[in-house]
């Protein structure tokens, strides 16, 4: 039987999680002479000293919790057996000062560059929409310039509708109405989709479709289903057929280029998260990400619910007051957010965390924060913005996957990472994705969905800087083309999904 070993990450931490796969039964000795006083599952915590009742429970050097009973030496820290601290407030806070960033030169990728300076990762062609209404043509009318146009196009990797359920029956000048109407116009500056804008609209939604395109748009990049000039369904799917044709030309001339790291512009994110996500997968991708913004590039970390419990570290790390100040204001947003729904930063933890061995969102938010690595945020971005800055960015999202992924792609994202503990197939289709399992049973388990596998970490067979630097590596080589992640292989990808925090009528 395989040693058992367990892992401490803070001298100051009271508890420790289990390494072994499967966990460990009662009984099991550690090679420090602990015992194990009843089974822990793989990922879960036992308290390494006796923990009474009421005492603090730490790890990662931080107060997660309070034991809610007497926790033995040895003993399960379960869900059941910790009260969740109260979230940090949001005044008195200090910014520290910043470390200069040694700067990393000579790192390159290959990308497609576009008119306005920016560098895509792919070449794609994106169709924007006014309004979901027109969304069952749109999507018949690609099927057919798929199967017809696109192969005559190979410099092309696809095309992508940019669906979404807004547009009529929404509060269009509420004052949150903002955030998804920003998203819908960010998301076609996409640096994948070669500023080939066009936009396909119903004709009496609220969102007009001209309000999607930026200065220098024409006529001809908008067409609406309800011109009378159609007779019928025919002539509307031709229309589209047209305007995707004459886009695909001017996209299939473009060839990748070299192009200097610090033209990426990277997402990080996490999902289905356990216990390991904080030891493993996001050290790894938080060092990978100091790679990045070393070599000038632009790495966007966001999820507030899962920052919100580390805000103080947060503050600490802004680049100037202006920086430190934003981060507050898009707390006090969330928080106020949070509170008109009747709910509070506890909703984020899911069944598949707890069952992965984290009790709360306090644990989950100081695991989830070593991802954006230790160089200083130099610009924060309300929900879809774009940044004006390179560097560390923190880019205000939702947790949820499909939200964060949709708003990170609007704020300019040409690759996701995507680290994860459960599992989940995630993937976009207008932007690679790199997923990044936090334990080696799931890299092996799901051998074609998982790109990078940082479970060698919790074992030792690797450390944290050996892959953060095979994660930096394989990120340039994926924004090159030549790593295709599995999620584009299969061609699987999420729906897009606006943040609406305005009324819907
Ligand atoms: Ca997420």
């Amino acid at each position: 039987m395989a040693v058992a070993h367990y892992i401490r990450l803070h001298a100051a931490d009271n508890v420790a999680i289990v390494a072994n796969e499967g966990g460990l039964a009662a009984g099991a000795v550690f090679p420090c002479g602990l015992v194990l006083r009843e089974r822990v599952p793989m990922g879960h915590k036992l308290a390494l000293v006796d923990i009474p009742a009421g005492a603090e429970i730490r790890r990662y050097g931080t107060v997660i919790g309070t034991a809610l009973g007497d926790i033995p030496r040895g003993g399960w820290v379960a869900e059941k057996r910790v009260r969740m601290p109260e979230a940090p407030g949001l005044a008195g806070l200090v910014r520290g000062t910043q470390a200069a960033v040694a700067p990393l030169e000579g790192f390159t990728f290959e990308g497609f560059r576009n008119a306005d300076g920016s560098a895509g990762t792919r070449n794609v062609l994106a169709v924007s929409t006014s309004v979901q209404c027109v969304a069952g043509t749109l999507e018949f009318a690609l099927e057919r310039v798929r199967r017809e146009l696109l192969p005559r196009y190979p410099h092309v990797d696809g095309v992508v509708a940019l669906t979404h359920t807004y547009g009529c029956g929404v509060a269009i000048d509420a004052p949150d109405a903002i955030v998804p109407i920003r998203t819908l116009q960010n998301l076609a500056r996409n640096p994948n989709f070669g500023g080939q804008a066009m936009v396909v609209g119903l004709g009496c939604e609220k969102l007009l479709p001209e309000r999607l395109l930026g200065p220098g748009a024409a006529a001809g990049d908008v067409m609406r289903l309800q011109d009378e000039a159609f007779d019928g369904f025919g002539p509307m799917v031709e229309a589209i057929y047209g305007m995707c044709r004459d886009r695909l030309e001017i996209l299939d001339r473009r060839r990748r280029e070299v192009c200097p790291a610090s033209d990426l512009v990277v997402g990080l994110q996490c999902g289905g998260s356990d216990a390991f996500s904080g030891v493993t997968a996001n050290p790894a991708l938080g060092f990978a990400a100091d790679l990045l913004v070393r070599a000038g590039g632009t790495v966007m970390f966001s999820e507030v619910t899962e920052v919100r419990d580390g805000i103080d570290l947060l503050v600490a790390r802004a680049a100037d007051d202006g920086v430190a100040a934003d981060l507050i204001r898009e707390m006090a947003w969330y928080d106020a957010y949070l509170a008109r729904g009747g709910a509070d930063r506890s909703a984020n933890t899911t069944p598949g965390n707890k069952a992965g061995g984290l009790v709360n969102i306090v644990e989950k938010a100081m695991g989830s924060i070593v991802k954006s690595g230790s160089t200083p945020i130099v610009e924060v971005l309300a929900p879809g913005a774009r940044p004006t800055k390179r560097g560390l960015i923190f880019a205000a999202t939702p947790a949820s996957d499909f939200i964060c992924g949709t708003l990170q792609l609007a704020s300019g994202m040409g690759l996701q990472v995507f680290t994860t503990g459960r599992g989940t197939p995630y993937g976009l289709a207008a932007a690679p994705v790199l997923k990044v399992a936090t334990n080696s049973a799931l890299a092996r388990r799901w051998h074609d969905l998982i790109d990078f596998d940082a479970g060698g970490i919790a074992t030792g067979e690797t450390s944290i800087e050996e892959a953060g630097w095979a994660l930096f590596r394989l990120i340039l080589d994926t924004a090159s083309g030549r790593v295709v992640p599995w999620s584009d292989k299969w061609g699987i990808s999420n729906a897009l999904a606006l943040f609406n925090p305005a009324p819907v009528t």
